[in-house]
């Protein structure tokens, strides 16, 4: 008997460059076109993600004379962000934080109820790499002629068709990086000066960045940014539970897999393949769920073509759930639940934050106050005695028309103000105009007797009202009234 050593193998001395690796060195995947259900669904996902993408800068909305004119529009010069009726400020920043928190509730509740769907079917990177991939198809064939051609040598027609992809795939980059740009400018303009060359640096920073962010991660990256950059396959499965719809293989009714159905003893699985070789990650989802997976459910279609033309019961891979799974193994009633404590959760925070925020939005008063008091000197004693404070007192006018406001004060007993550049002597109320769409900048000091302040430091409260206006307008804001110590 020979012994093998460690160091050796039967074809003699181990060599170094045999050690195992710590890094798996990558496998390309070569997905096989499949035609089904899914497909189609993803066909259509992708027409309607990508149409509405390139689309949405294109389209006009009126907002009269000196307002842009584009429907969405993040106008970052003006800080301003436009979507159709709606126009949020710097100031109102909490509104996108409440757009965000809505997706992120949103995705968790598709998760519970559907699994991977988001991965699968619209998230931006399946969408372009489904993309750049039929091109891919279109240019240089199917699975079978694309492996051959990566295989073979470099000929001209290899060349030829690597070029053609390539550039095919730079444009399609192009064109979406543009889009990304138009987001951030009005678009006609924007077109007309990034085609004649007049855009600024930054324009055509972003259009090089956005251009090979998209090339290098929908042609070359693909499966493998869901596989190792992207983090939520990582904690997605903590909202599945046994009624969440998923991809996966029935393998009591699959196993044993065997080419022909000899006895009863053999499964329906044919072991063709099929399931894994249309995978756009390479997952063969016979070996249970796994993280690479991203549910696009095309390995159903491509084994759904596979039970068809051998007239035996379709679904063998399935998008169910895993209760009904196991009632259909054990010949129990089958039954979709969506309602269930988690999904309602999910609901009930979805109704709610949106519940917030379009109240938020219809009911905001359009104008907002922002006080900055003097912090040096804190206050000045004048020569009869009276303690006076500056304030720089900001007046936010979103509408786009000149508005009139009233400004009284209130907590500090006998206050009276002098506004610079509006009233020369100290009053009790003072009528501030801001005009449209502006931010009104006033200097404003109060004035009080020592008397009236009961301590070194007490509340002043600036009440602003609109006059004229059909709806009452009021914000109050509340700062400080500082005097020598008591
Ligand atoms: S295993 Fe099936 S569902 Fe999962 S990524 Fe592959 S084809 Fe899509
Ligand atoms: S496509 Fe269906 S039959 Fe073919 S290997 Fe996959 S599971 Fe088995």
């Amino acid at each position: 008997m020979s012994v093998i050593s460690h160091n050796e193998t039967k074809n003699g001395p181990k060599k170094a460059e045999e050690k195992p690796s710590l890094y798996a060195s990558h496998i390309k995947v070569y997905p096989q076109r499949i035609a089904g259900t899914f497909r189609r669904i993803k066909w259509l996902t992708l027409y309607t993600l990508l149409g509405l993408y390139y689309l949405v800068p294109w389209i006009r909305w009126d907002r009269g004379p000196g307002a842009p004119s584009q429907a969405v529009l993040i106008d970052m010069p003006a800080r301003r962000a436009y979507f159709f009726g709606i126009e949020i400020w710097p100031q109102e920043v909490y509104y996108l934080a409440g757009i965000l928190i809505l997706g992120a509730i949103g995705l968790f509740l598709a998760t519970g109820l559907a699994g991977r769907v988001w991965c699968g079917f619209t998230c931006p990177q399946t969408v372009w790499t489904d993309l750049f991939m039929w091109v891919e198809r279109k240019i240089e064939g199917s699975r079978n002629k694309r492996m051959k051609l990566d295989a073979g040598p470099l000929t001209l027609e290899k060349a030829a068709k690597k070029i053609s992809k390539h550039a095919a795939w730079i444009v399609i980059s192009i064109i979406t990086g543009g889009a990304w740009i138009f987001y951030y400018g009005d678009a006609p303009t924007m077109l007309k000066e990034m085609l004649t060359g007049q855009a600024s640096q930054t324009v055509y920073g972003f259009l090089f960045l956005f251009t090979a962010t998209t090339y290098l991660l929908a042609g070359w990256a693909r499966e493998q940014v869901c596989t190792y950059m992207c983090p939520w396959p990582r904690f997605q499965s903590a909202m599945f539970d046994e009624d969440t719809l998923i991809v996966t293989y029935e393998a009591w009714r699959g196993e044993p897999r065997g080419k022909a159905k000899t006895d009863d003893k053999i499964g329906d699985c044919v072991d063709c393949n099929l399931c894994q070789n249309v995978c756009p990650t390479g997952v063969d989802i016979r070996k249970g769920s796994q993280l690479e997976c991203i549910g696009c459910a095309l390995c159903i279609d491509a084994c759904n073509s596979v039970m068809t033309k051998l007239n035996r019961p379709l679904n063998l891979i399935t998008y169910d759930s895993i209760s009904n799974q196991n009632a259909r193994q054990e010949g129990k009633p089958e039954r979709i639940r969506l309602i269930r404590p988690r999904t309602v959760a999910y609901m009930a925070l979805l109704t709610i934050v949106g519940g917030i925020m379009a109240y938020g939005l219809l009911e905001r008063p359009r104008v907002e106050v922002n006080i900055q008091r003097d912090r040096s000197p804190l206050f000045v004693t004048l020569s009869n005695g009276d303690i006076r404070n500056g304030y720089t007192f900001k007046i936010l006018n979103m509408l786009r028309r000149e508005r009139t406001f009233n400004l009284t004060t209130e907590y500090v007993d006998n206050a009276t103000m002098t506004v610079i550049g509006i009233n020369g002597r100290d009053r009790k109320n003072v009528t501030l105009k801001v005009g449209p769409d502006t931010v009104g900048t006033y200097r404003v000091f109060v004035k009080a007797p020592p008397q009236s302040l009961k301590a070194e430091s007490q509340n002043l409260e600036f009440v602003l009202r609109e006059t004229g206006a059909q709806s009452h307008v009021e914000v109050d804001s509340t700062t400080k009234f500082y005097g020598p110590k008591k």
